[in-house]
């Protein structure tokens, strides 16, 4: 059990923002007013935002905001790195200057009033808090779905992850500072966070709708995401191609025995069976050399090691 009133910082990383970040700062801003007051984090407690390299005027409004909220700081990058990774920017400028930090998207669709609770299940000893999702008022059908595939899917593969957690979390100093040695360009933070092996509680996120501006996640970056939490996680799809190898080999000597067998009076005529074979392997291996080429361009990603984020500016310390 902890005694002390934590440091808390919440990061969030913005992408043309700039319809609802100023109601959103504020909200949060209002937050932390109440909490400070009520004891349950320290004054000390701050926000930032992580500009990822928005196109439109986010980062001039968040340098703006900070001037309004002394609580306010901001990170600019100076190329779009993705939700993850410019969080990852976030927690490694917190590591070491705060007792926790929180994770949570700038459209505020998380349930505000969980975080009394997650820094309470913090206090009370637990590394990690996530916020597993009860109700998705605010996501569209078809969100609610393609999500509910994916975990499902994803478990399949063999990836551990906390269902219906996506990247409400709070961590401890202790767990960012491990995070922050994850290196990987091609970052599943849920996939990761879930296998540091640290205690955990959850807490229930009821999903609203956004405060403003539209999803930045399309069809196509969406199913991204899902090939990166599997692929940076499991080499089971590659383990199933072998296997599949295998199975066809078996069929194969069932059809070589067959042929063979049919060919005492009988003279083949089989150009359907032909062709669709032909079709059905060349159409397995096709696959098979695609989901290969997908782990070996991700081993060539890796060996480059470059920097996964680049800070272009900031708006002040966190101390
Ligand atoms: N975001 C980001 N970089 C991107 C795309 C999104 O920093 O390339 C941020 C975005 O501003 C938001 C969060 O990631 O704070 C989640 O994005 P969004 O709300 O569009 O995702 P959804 O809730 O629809 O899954
Ligand atoms: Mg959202």
């Amino acid at each position: 059990m902890k005694s002390k009133i934590p440091k808390l910082i919440i990061i969030s990383p913005c992408y043309n923002e700039e319809a609802g970040i100023e109601s959103s700062v504020k909200r949060l801003n209002a937050l932390y007013d109440d909490l400070i007051a009520r004891g349950v984090i320290s004054p000390h407690s701050k926000l930032l935002c992580v500009n990822d390299a928005s196109k439109d005027s986010t980062w001039e409004k968040i340098k703006a905001l900070c001037k309004e909220y002394p609580r306010l700081r901001g990170i600019s990058l100076a190329k779009n790195s993705g939700q993850y990774h410019a969080t990852m920017a976030g927690i490694c400028a917190a590591c070491d200057k705060c007792d926790a930090v929180i994770t949570m998207d700038i459209d505020l669709q998380d349930d505000l009033n969980a975080i009394e609770k997650m820094v309470g299940l913090f206090l009370e000893g637990n590394e990690i808090v996530y916020g597993v999702k009860v109700a998705r008022n605010g996501d569209s059908r078809f969100k609610r779905g393609t999500a509910k595939l994916f975990y499902r899917f994803q478990t399949l593969m063999g990836v551990k992850s906390i269902p219906d957690h996506s990247e409400f979390r709070l961590m401890s100093n202790k767990a960012i500072k491990i995070l922050s040695q994850y290196k990987e360009r091609n970052l599943y933070t849920r996939g990761v966070v879930a296998s540091l092996g640290l205690p955990y509680a959850t807490v229930d996120d009821i999903i609203s709708e956004r405060t403003a501006g539209e999803s930045k996640y399309g069809l196509f970056k969406l199913i991204n995401v899902a090939i990166d939490g599997i692929t940076s996680f499991s080499i089971r799809p590659m383990r199933m191609i072998f296997i599949l190898g295998v199975i066809s080999l078996f069929i194969t000597i069932g059809v070589v025995v067959y042929v063979i067998v049919s060919q005492f009076g009988y003279h083949a005529s089989g150009w359907t069976s032909l062709i669709l074979s032909i079709w059905f392997f060349g159409s397995l291996i096709l696959l098979s050399l695609g989901i290969i080429g997908e782990y070996i361009g991700r081993i060539y990603t890796e060996v480059k090691q470059r920097p996964t984020f680049i800070v272009e500016e900031t708006t002040g310390e966190l101390d």
